[in-house]
């Protein structure tokens, strides 16, 4: 059990810690009243080598279209690990990705690899009301894979217009399948298992992580839509040092889901079956779940009613926004918390230019001053103008002559006002698109679009309680610790 004062110490943010090394808030959560914490597997408590995962993924996918009598030229085709990020939709009828803002405003498209100008993406997306539905969004890391490998595609596909006889749709459609039989067939999990070490990542404070949780009396459970050999294996190499209290990586855990079929576990009815360890194979379960024992399939409900726990007492730790943290959120309360793994390069960059954006702030600043007095400027023009109309047909000359000098002066003035304005926009533009090349050369940051927050950053901001790199930043805070949002202001309380 952690002290009290230990618990108080670690109330405040710790100002030692490193942006990526922190976990961040968006509605406040009070850990002391967290008495569960359930977690996926992949990409949450494990983390990928995901070029090495994604170039296999893409690999093996490719050789089913090969095999299915696509042409054979398409195995020269090459994944790009730096070309996707998540958070983007794919427009299947048209071949195009992506990138909206949280207002679903398309900001920047690409046709493959070619970038779509403003007036095309206006044209198709941003004329009419944007249905994000009919679009497919990007947010797992595995359909990075995919949706690189179908991009690779629609490029062949224009460059060789007759060589491939299908809709741009249709051809998703038998990407989808190729995938999902990649992963049947077992050819991509038998590398893996094969070589751990290339695609599953170790973090070496893990163990300590859970172990703080536990010592902080939470009961932990792992619900994961990987299946039982696969997950045994990848929890195995995780958490692989033991000692007599936690002499493996299930004695960690109160309650293991494998095949759990999320987003299906969070809104079915699905049965649990029992896992047998050995052979893996299973056999319907009844009544209430017991600890310690591998469970496939099921469901929330049956969970929270065999632990004792429910809704809001009950915190998920997930890497997937719809699948882990929507839907956990929606239909049982449960509190949530996402890992973001590029948030570990974005942070970095965002700590990088801090300094640089209190400068950007104050020339956003200037804009507005500046446009102001010009559009100030402008009218007073305006009102000469009429003054020295009226002054001129009451024949009042004199006074019409002088109005005519004043506005000659104010004119040269707002022609010089108007450059600097000019120039001081070209600036925020080029600042902006550096920052966001310095982020990503093609889509930019993760969570932003210009100005504007990314429509990812929307689904983080509504959906996750709480947010970080990874799973292992926990250790640095207490297991009652209370998360305070402080950000959760309007324009007008800036
Ligand atoms: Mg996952």
């Amino acid at each position: 059990m952690v002290s009290k004062e230990n618990s108080k110490e670690n109330s405040k943010q710790n100002p030692k810690l490193k942006m990526w090394q922190r976990v961040f808030c968006n509605r406040s959560l009070n850990m002391a009243n967290i008495k569960a914490i359930g977690f996926d597997m992949d990409h949450t408590l494990a983390p990928y080598h995901r070029e090495n995962f994604e170039t296999l993924a893409f690999r093996e996918t490719l050789k089913k279209f090969i095999e299915a009598g696509y042409p054979e030229e398409l195995s020269r085709l090459k994944f790009d690990p730096n070309f996707l990020i998540r958070g983007l939709l794919v427009d299947r009828d048209r071949g195009n990705l992506l990138k909206v803002d949280g207002h679903k405003y398309v900001k920047l498209a690409f046709h493959g690899h070619q970038k779509l100008s403003k007036e095309e993406r206006h044209s198709l997306y941003n004329q009419q009301s944007f249905k994000a539905g009919d679009f497919l969004s990007m947010d797992t890391f595995f359909a990075l894979s995919e949706v690189q490998l179908f991009t690779e595609i629609v490029e062949y596909m224009d460059k060789h217009p007759k060589s491939i006889k299908k809709s741009y749709r249709e051809v998703y459609a038998d990407l989808r399948r190729f995938i999902d039989l990649s992963h049947a067939d077992g050819s991509i999990k038998t590398e893996v298992l094969a070589n751990i070490h290339l695609y599953i990542q170790k973090d070496k404070h893990l163990r300590k992580t859970l172990q703080r949780l536990l010592e902080g009396d939470k009961s932990l459970w792992l619900i994961t839509n990987s299946r039982w050999e696969y997950t045994n294996a990848v929890m195995n190499y995780i958490l692989d040092d033991s000692d007599e209290d936690l002499p493996n990586w299930k004695s960690y855990f109160d309650y293991i889901v494998v095949g759990s079929g999320k987003p299906g576990f969070f809104h079915g009815n699905q049965p649990f079956y029992l896992v047998d360890e050995a052979s893996g194979e299973h056999s319907l379960a009844s009544g209430k779940l017991a600890l310690n024992t591998v469970y496939h399939g099921g469901n929330a409900a049956i969970l929270q009613n065999s632990s004792g726990f429910a809704g809001d007492e009950i915190l998920y730790v997930g890497d997937h926004i719809y699948g882990d943290i929507m839907l956990s959120k929606d239909t049982h309360n449960w509190r949530t918390a996402l890992v973001l793994e590029e948030m570990d390069n974005e942070l970095q960059k965002l700590e990088e230019i801090k300094d640089d954006l209190g400068e950007f702030k104050e020339m956003l600043k200037n804009r507005e001053i500046m446009d102001e007095d010009l559009q100030i400027l402008r009218s007073k023009i305006s009102v000469n103008n009429k003054q020295a109309a009226k002054l001129t047909v009451l024949n009042e000359t004199k006074k019409a002559h002088y109005l005519v000098k004043e506005n000659e002066k104010l004119q040269e003035k707002a022609i010089s006002q108007e450059k600097d304005l000019r120039t001081l926009e070209m600036d925020i533009k080029r600042t902006i698109e550096e920052r966001q090349i310095s982020f990503h050369p093609v889509w930019g940051e993760l969570m932003k679009t210009g100005l504007e927050r990314s429509r990812f950053a929307d689904q983080v901001a509504d959906f996750a309680c709480i947010y970080t790199s990874r799973v292992t930043n926990l250790r640095f805070y207490s297991p009652f610790k209370r998360f305070t949002s402080t950000n959760d202001v309007m324009p007008h309380e800036e």
